[in-house]
């Protein structure tokens, strides 16, 4: 058994970030990262670049060996924490060996939600999480012509993107609920990003929830393949390659019995402390006491698991530090020529970009946590922003926003909800497209 002052679970945004930070303020202490991944710390957020064949492989690396060792960091890779003893302070791995830990952070993310039906392990169905995931799709795009990529999101949106730049004719999405994104998303928000979707060769099928991936034997390689999508409602959609992007979820059964307050997330309060004495947890894992919505929150975005992790990089080396962030999650699609990013699996085929796409995610956007929503834009014009307010001790504030197509409008209102400003002498103007939104943050 190895002895370890901090031992971190998953080596990405928040955990590589935590460790840094603890090894700068504890330069004697000893720190060893697991991460379940064959890879040190890459950009997740990269991944969508690396698809759609706009970034080179290589590029998607944050950290090389070297810099492990400069950090006197150990990282052990490709290898998964299996079961927690919390009383006795000592995790057990899959290769069999034990951690005893001073400190234990959880940084363990998300996995992809699975479909229950059969055939969604066969080799041309594509989940999206991992870098394993994206060469696998890429290895797979080049001899694609029909896809089917079933939910409606930001997953949905990163396949769409990427199977139109590699070249792919016909690709369809189809989503159960009655509009694309429903759940984020108003109605109107939706038709404005299901006209870019359209605009750019991709249609949507709302309403329709797949029964079966229907299979046979590639001539190719004599492997089971998907060649057809069917919906319950008796609908047949033929594919050669199949996203599925329906959510993802925090694996908490590893260390089930640990007696870790788990809800959504693992639950900790605003210095991302759990319950259990000596365990925090941070990033897309952690439903934190968030102190400027004052409320429990999940987040999933890179810039809260990194700013988590600096937060609980310093608390757990002693100098206690609460978390406050409003984070925000950007996407645009569509919108950059492909470039040849030299990889093996072959040859590039032309995009057929007609108009790029732009959506962001500010704050909180929960309709039932604002006293009120304001709307700037129309379906007609393409863009469509939604301002979430809410009276906060005695200040009138901006809480969250959705912006599709609009992104000069994304700046000043994340200045706007993470100065927590009093908008109040402007709230009457908000929904006015032409007032301009730099008014609030002047
Ligand atoms: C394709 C894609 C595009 C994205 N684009 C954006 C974007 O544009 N903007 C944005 O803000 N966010 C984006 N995200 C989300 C963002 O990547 C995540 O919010 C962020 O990576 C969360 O960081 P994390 O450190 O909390 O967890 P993760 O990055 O999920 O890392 C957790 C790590 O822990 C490992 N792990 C899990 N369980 C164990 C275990 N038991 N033992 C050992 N290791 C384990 C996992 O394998 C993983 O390596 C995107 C995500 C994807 C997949």
């Amino acid at each position: 058994m190895k002895s370890v002052d901090l031992l971190v679970v998953g080596g990405s945004a928040a955990g590589t970030t935590a460790a840094e930070v603890f090894r700068s303020l504890k330069p004697q202490s000893s720190i060893t990262i697991v991460s379940d991944e064959p890879y040190e710390e890459y950009s997740r957020i990269l991944l969508s670049n690396y698809l759609r064949g706009e970034i080179a492989r290589d590029k998607l690396f944050l950290k090389k060996p070297s810099w492990y060792q400069e950090k006197n960091i150990e990282f052990v890779k490709g290898v998964k924490a299996d079961s927690l003893e919390s009383a006795s302070h000592r995790v057990k791995v899959s290769t069999g060996g034990e951690y005893q830990y001073g400190k234990l952070l959880i940084t363990t993310g998300g996995s992809v939600i699975r479909l229950p039906i059969t055939g969604d392990d066969l080799g041309n169905v594509f989940y999206l999480r991992t870098l394993d995931d994206a060469d696998a799709i890429l290895a797979q795009v080049v001899n694609s012509r029909q896809a089917v990529i079933i939910g409606g999101g930001f997953i949905s949106l990163d396949f769409a993107t990427c199977f139109r730049a590699n070249g792919v004719e016909d690709v369809l999405v189809l989503v159960i609920e009655d509009y694309y994104w429903q759940g984020k998303l108003d109605r109107d928000s939706s038709q404005v990003l299901q006209k870019t979707l359209e605009k750019n060769g991709v249609k949507v099928l709302t309403n329709e929830e797949v029964a079966e991936l229907r299979s046979s034997i590639s001539i190719r390689d004599r492997t089971p393949v998907v060649r057809e999508v069917v919906t319950k409602s008796g609908k047949t959609f033929e594919a050669d390659i199949v996203g599925i992007g329906v959510g993802i979820k925090t694996d908490l059964d590893w260390f089930k019995g640990s007696g870790i307050k788990v809800n959504r997330g693992i639950v900790t309060n605003e210095y991302l402390e759990t319950n259990v004495p000596d365990i925090y947890a941070a990033g897309d894992c952690a439903e934190f006491w968030d102190v400027i919505f004052k409320r429990q929150h999940i987040m999933g975005n890179w810039a809260n698991a990194t700013s988590q992790g600096l937060a609980v990089g310093k608390t757990i080396a002693g100098v206690r530090t609460v978390f406050e962030t409003a984070s925000s999650y950007s996407a645009d699609f569509f919108d950059r020529p492909r470039v040849d990013t030299s990889r093996s699996t072959g040859t590039a085929k032309s995009p057929r970009v007609e108009a790029g796409g732009h959506c962001s995610f500010i704050g909180v956007t929960d309709e039932s946590f604002a006293d009120e929503v304001v709307t700037r834009g129309t379906v007609a014009e393409g863009k469509m922003t939604r301002i979430f307010i809410k009276e906060i001790s005695g200040t009138t504030r901006i809480v969250g926003a959705t912006v599709i197509n609009n992104p000069a409008e994304v700046g000043p209102l994340t200045m706007a909800v993470k100065g927590k400003i009093d908008i109040s002498v402007h709230k009457g103007s908000l929904a006015d497209a032409n007032f301009d939104l730099k008014n609030l943050v002047s």
